[in-house]
């Protein structure tokens, strides 16, 4: 299997202007390359399809199959969180997108890494995702004032997140008890008279069985930069519109590279893959109740894809507290970090208060 992802020479000057040699990037509202200096547009040529990787024959192959993620491709790593992210010139580096710190050190050559199969391009604007997160700002409850001027699109970076994506199919044989409940009359004694009454009981055999399923696109974050409640949060994303990876989506934008490594994902997949087998096992089981004592899951023909997710990033600080804002980069939805006013807060529990007060004596 060839990587498609090529690394020709030539491909350097693939984002230049034919018509006045500036450099191009990839412009959500255009949906394509476009020069800022002359309005140039061009689509970005793909070639192939989304295809998915034989998971073995790449652990097998180990470091050989790794390329950058672009040719002129150049890493910066943030001295204060930890996160790589890549980009290529013009582009530069000088805030963290994910703590807001400043990047000190020099960009070098990207690493080589598991290039990306697969890219969800950016659909809003910077201007649009700025907009978004300030109404929401202006929609938080409670948050100080002074938190409304601070929304600028300036501290936004637009920024693709790196996921895996696995495919497997399982085979599980389990072994549990099922149990099935039955009424039991009894006699007992109230108040000196004898009464009857029925009881729900439950008898347990012990019972063992397989149950198969194939698990398609599980999505596992590959960064460690943003909360998993907030990448949650995020979704859910539109998989079918991916792309075919090409560098030139890049243009312009950054990518995180990935922190979670292609095996350690697919742990992460295993853990959510367990939680539906379970659920697959104690449907077989059947009965009124159940219960699964041990699963052992069987996992072949498992395939990956390693996908890049448009998300515009920023940490402002307030109160000497950074704060973390994610905006999906596909719908404008907005999620993050906020401080809150302690100074609102007692306000309102005064007036809730002298509300309760108020009906007290008026009804009393
Ligand atoms: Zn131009
Ligand atoms: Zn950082």
């Amino acid at each position: 299997m060839q990587d498609k992802v090529t690394s020709k020479k030539e491909d350097i000057s693939r984002f230049l202007c034919e018509n006045c040699g500036a450099n191009m990037i990839y412009s959500p509202s255009a949906g394509g390359l476009h020069c800022e200096y002359c309005g140039h547009k061009e689509e970005v040529r793909i070639t192939g399809f989304v295809e998915e990787r034989s998971f073995d024959e790449f652990i097998r192959a180990g470091a050989q199959r790794l390329t950058p993620m672009a040719v002129n491709a150049l890493q910066v790593q943030c001295s204060s969180c930890g996160a790589t992210v890549n980009f290529t010139p013009p582009e530069t580096a000088t805030v963290c997108a994910f703590c807001g710190g400043k990047i000190v050190a020099q960009p070098k050559a990207a690493d080589p890494l598991v290039a990306p199969h697969g890219v969800l391009p950016f659909s809003i604007s910077t201007g649009l995702a700025a907009d978004g997160f300030k109404k929401w700002l202006h929609s938080l409850w409670f948050a100080p004032s002074k938190l409304k001027h601070l929304a600028e699109s300036d501290k936004l970076v637009s920024i693709y997140i790196p996921y895996w994506t696995y495919d497997a199919a399982t085979v599980s044989d389990y072994s549990g008890q099922r149990g099935d409940n039955y009424t039991e009359w009894e006699t007992v004694t109230v108040n000196g008279k004898q009464e009857r009454r029925s009881v729900t009981k439950t008898r347990w055999t012990s019972v063992s069985g397989r149950v198969a399923r194939r698990f398609d696109d599980v999505c596992v974050p590959a960064t460690t930069s943003i909360r998993r409640e907030y990448l949650e949060r995020l979704e859910p994303w539109d998989l079918p519109e991916l792309r075919p990876y090409e560098p030139a989506y890049l243009s312009g934008h950054k990518a995180e590279a990935y922190r979670v490594p292609l095996d350690g994902g697919f742990e992460r997949f295993k853990e959510i893959a367990q939680g539906i087998i379970v659920s697959d096992c104690k449907r077989d089981i059947g009965g009124d109740r159940q219960h699964v004592n041990d699963v052992n899951a069987n996992y072949s023909n498992i395939s990956f894809k390693h996908i890049l997710l448009p998300v515009y990033s920023g940490g402002y600080r307030f109160g000497g507290k950074t704060y973390q804002i994610v905006i999906n980069g596909r719908t404008g939805q907005v999620h993050g970090g906020r401080p809150y006013s302690v100074l609102k807060i007692v306000a309102l529990i005064c007036v809730l208060l002298f509300i309760v007060l108020l009906i007290v004596a008026v009804f009393s």
